[in-house]
C-alpha cells in the first residue's frame, strides 16, 4: 500500500490505508459534479458560510487531536502543528466572512453599452498537495472554493495519509453536503484520469517542480487551468543597515521552522560587508547550536524530524554536493545517532556559482550564507536564481527596503522578519516557483468564472 503514516521519529509504521479504486474515483467525481449543478441552481451561499465557520470552530475545539495526526504523520513539531491548526480555522474563518463582498458583480466603464461581470463557480477542482502543512495546503485551497462553490477532489502526499483522512471526516461533521470535499488516495495513473475528466474545472498543486511541471502539463492537454505553489530558494538579504538585534530574534524561525521544510523558508542569506558577514555567520552558528532535537510531542523540543528516511538522505546528499564542490561547513553536517529522521542544523558558506547546490532548494534545517560587498550586488544574487517564491529584506531604511524589495524577481518580500502567512495576504510565485496566488482575495479568484452581461447602446 503506497499511503502509509511512518511515524518520522520513530521510523514505525503506524497505520497503512487501502488505495481507492476506480469507482470510488467516478463515484466522488459523481458527487462533486451534481452538487456543483444543485448550488449553482439553488445558491447556498449562506449555509455555505455557517458550515466553514463550524470548520473554524471544530478545528479550535478539537486542536490538540488534529495536530497530532499531523505529527504523526510527517514529525512536525505539535506546538508548531497547533500553530497550524490555529492558521486554518482563521483561513475558514476569512473566507466564509468575505466570501459574499468578493463575489459581488462588477461594473464596467459604460464606454460601448452597459456592462458587468459576475463572479461565478465553475465545477470540480483537483487538487495535489504536500506533506509540510498537512492541513494548511488543503484549507488554502478549499475555504475559498467551498464558499465559490467549488467542490473539491483532494490528492494527498502518500506520507500523509491520516491527515488527508481527518480533514475529510472534519469537513463531514462541520455538516457540509456530500460533495464538498473528498479526499482520495490514488495513484499518479489515476489522478491523469481525474484530471481529463469533463467534470474537473481546474487543477490546483503544491510541490516540486517535478510534480507541477507534470500536472502542469496533464491540466494542459486537457485545457484545465492550474495553480502552481511549487519551490523556493529564498533570498534574505542583510545591508549594511540591519538591525541585528531583531536578525538573532529572526533566524531560527526564518530557517528552522518545520525542520526547515518550508517552501518559503529563509534558504539563501546574502550579506552586504565583510564585517557584518562575520559577525552574522557567528550568529547564525549561535543560533543553530541552540536547536534542541528529540521527541516532537514534547514542547521543550524545537527541531523535528525530517519527514521521512528518503527526505533526510536527500538533504544529506545536498550537503555532501555542496561541500564536495568547495562549500565550507561552518557549523554541523554531523550525524545524530537515533532511529528518526534528524538531521543536524547545517551551515555552508563559500558556496561559488558554479557549485551545484548554487541553484538548488535544500528541504531541511540548512543555511547557505553568501558574502557581498554592495546592495547591487546582493539584489544580483537573489535574482540569480532560477525561483521566485518569496525573500527577505532587512534594512532600517523603510525608503532602501521599498527600492530593494521593488529590485527583487519574487512574489513575496518580508521586510525586517521571517516568512509570514495570514489568511489576507496573498501567497504565491513567479518563475519556477509556480503561477497563481492562493489566499487573499487573489486566491479567491483562482476558479471564478468572471461572466461579462454586456448590453451595447443603440
Ligand atoms: P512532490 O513530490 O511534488 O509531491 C507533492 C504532491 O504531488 C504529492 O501529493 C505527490 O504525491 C504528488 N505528485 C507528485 N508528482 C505527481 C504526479 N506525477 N502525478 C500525480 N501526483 C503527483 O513535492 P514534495 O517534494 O513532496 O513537496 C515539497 C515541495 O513542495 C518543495 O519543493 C516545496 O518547496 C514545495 N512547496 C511549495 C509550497 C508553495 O506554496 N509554493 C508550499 C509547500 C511546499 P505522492 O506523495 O504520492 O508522490
Amino acid at each position: 500500500m503506497a499511503y502509509k503514516t511512518i511515524y518520522p521519529y520513530t521510523n514505525e509504521v503506524l497505520k497503512e490505508f487501502d488505495n481507492h479504486t476506480d469507482a470510488d474515483l467516478e463515484a466522488a467525481l459523481a458527487a462533486g459534479h451534481a452538487l456543483y449543478k444543485k448550488w449553482r441552481a439553488e445558491g447556498g451561499l449562506e449555509e455555505r458560510k455557517g458550515q466553514l465557520h463550524k470548520v473554524a470552530e471544530l478545528l479550535r475545539r478539537d486542536v490538540d487531536k488534529y495536530a497530532e495526526v499531523m505529527t504523526k504523520d510527517m514529525g512536525k513539531l505539535f506546538t508548531e502543528a497547533k500553530g497550524e491548526v490555529e492558521l486554518c480555522a482563521a483561513i475558514a474563518d476569512y473566507f466564509a466572512d468575505k466570501a459574499e463582498e468578493f463575489l459581488k458583480p462588477r461594473e464596467l466603464e459604460a464606454v460601448h453599452g452597459e456592462g458587468y461581470y459576475i463572479k461565478q463557480a465553475v465545477g470540480v477542482l483537483f487538487m495535489v498537495e504536500p506533506w509540510n502543512f498537512p492541513f494548511y495546503q488543503i484549507m488554502r485551497v478549499f475555504a475559498p472554493n467551498f464558499m465559490i462553490g467549488n467542490p473539491t477532489v483532494l490528492k494527498h502526499a502518500s506520507i500523509c495519509p491520516a491527515s488527508a483522512q481527518a480533514f475529510e471526516e472534519l469537513v463531514k461533521e462541520a455538516g457540509a453536503p456530500a460533495g464538498s470535499f473528498k479526499n482520495l488516495f490514488l495513484t499518479y495513473g489515476q489522478v491523469s484520469k481525474a484530471i481529463a475528466d469533463p467534470r474537473i474545472q481546474g487543477v490546483a498543486l503544491t510541490g516540486s517542480e517535478r510534480g507541477g511541471a507534470s500536472i502542469a502539463a496533464e491540466a494542459g492537454a486537457n485545457l484545465k487551468k492550474s495553480a502552481l505553489e511549487l519551490g523556493g530558494n529564498d533570498a534574505f538579504l542583510i545591508l549594511e543597515d540591519a538591525d541585528f538585534e531583531l536578525l538573532k530574534d529572526t533566524i531560527f524561525f526564518a530557517r528552522l521552522y518545520n525542520a526547515g521544510q518550508v517552501c518559503t523558508s529563509s534558504k539563501r542569506f546574502i550579506v552586504v560587508g565583510e564585517e557584518n558577514y562575520r559577525k552574522f555567520v557567528d550568529m547564525v552558528v549561535e543560533t543553530f547550536k541552540t536547536a534542541k532535537w528529540g521527541d516532537p510531542m514534547k514542547a521543550e523540543t524545537t527541531l523535528a524530524p525530517l519527514s521521512s528516511a528518503a527526505a533526510k538522505e536527500e538533504v544529506l546528499g545536498q550537503i555532501k554536493l555542496a561541500v564536495d564542490n568547495g562549500a565550507r561547513v561552518a557549523y554541523g553536517n554531523q550525524e545524530i545517532d537515533h532511529p528518526g529522521n534528524f538531521v543536524m542544523p547545517t551551515v555552508l558558506t563559500d558556496i561559488s556559482k558554479d557549485n551545484p547546490i548554487y541553484n538548488t532548494e535544500i528541504f531541511g534545517p540548512v543555511a547557505s550564507i553568501y558574502k557581498v560587498d554592495t546592495e547591487e550586488e546582493a539584489i544580483a544574487l537573489a535574482n540569480d536564481s532560477s525561483y521566485g517564491l518569496g525573500g527577505t529584506v532587512f534594512s532600517s531604511d523603510p525608503e532602501r527596503v521599498a527600492r530593494v524589495a521593488a529590485q527583487i524577481e519574487t512574489g513575496m518580500t518580508f521586510v525586517n522578519s521571517g516568512w509570514a502567512s495570514h489568511p489576507e495576504l496573498p501567497f504565491g510565485g513567479i518563475k519556477n516557483s509556480g503561477y497563481g496566488r492562493e489566499l487573499s482575495h487573489l486566491g479567491f479568484d483562482a476558479f471564478v468564472n468572471e461572466h461579462l452581461v454586456f448590453t451595447p447602446k443603440g
